[in-house]
């Protein structure tokens, strides 16, 4: 089931009948009668152009008689480096963000101290200096020195 915002309050709610996916959706118009009243004119005439091949997009276009708009344009955000913690892969762990980064250049993984802490502990080799844990990243070996949290 999807719900298509149409704009001033109201929108078209559409349920694909599982057991048949190509057949007419159930079409629920929902809002003010001045938006929703021409589409849903153009639905009750156009219904019988639904064709079984074309894909639910197509056939919204055709029935309700207007082209809908195009996807948002891609965004490149992938492309940049992900700061996630490289342990738990999530950013906000308790209201931290993991701003501890591998100083190995070619790793340059992010953590949480936390979570980089409690991986160090698991770690036999890692050695406790006061309050620094010295150990290796997990990801490339790089001498690790991170203050107990
Ligand atoms: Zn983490
Ligand atoms: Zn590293």
């Amino acid at each position: 089931m999807r719900r298509i915002a149409l704009g001033d309050h109201s929108s078209l709610q559409i349920e694909i009948n599982a057991v048949n996916p190509a057949a007419v959706p159930e079409c629920r118009f929902m809002g003010s009668e001045k938006v929703v009243g021409a589409l849903r004119e153009a639905m009750m005439m156009n219904l019988n152009s639904w064709s079984s091949t074309a894909t639910l997009r197509e056939n919204l276009e055709r029935v309700l008689g207007r082209p809908f708009p195009p996807p948002p344009a891609e965004s490149h955000q992938d492309e940049s480096p992900s700061y996630d913690c490289g342990i738990c892969m999530g950013f906000h762990l308790d209201g931290a963000s993991p701003d501890y980064v591998c100083a190995n250049p070619k790793c340059g993984q992010a953590f949480h101290p936390k979570c980089l802490q409690d991986w160090l502990l698991s770690v036999p080799t890692t050695r406790q200096n006061f309050s620094f844990l010295l150990g290796s990243c997990p990801y490339c070996k790089e001498l690790v020195n991170l203050a107990v949290v």
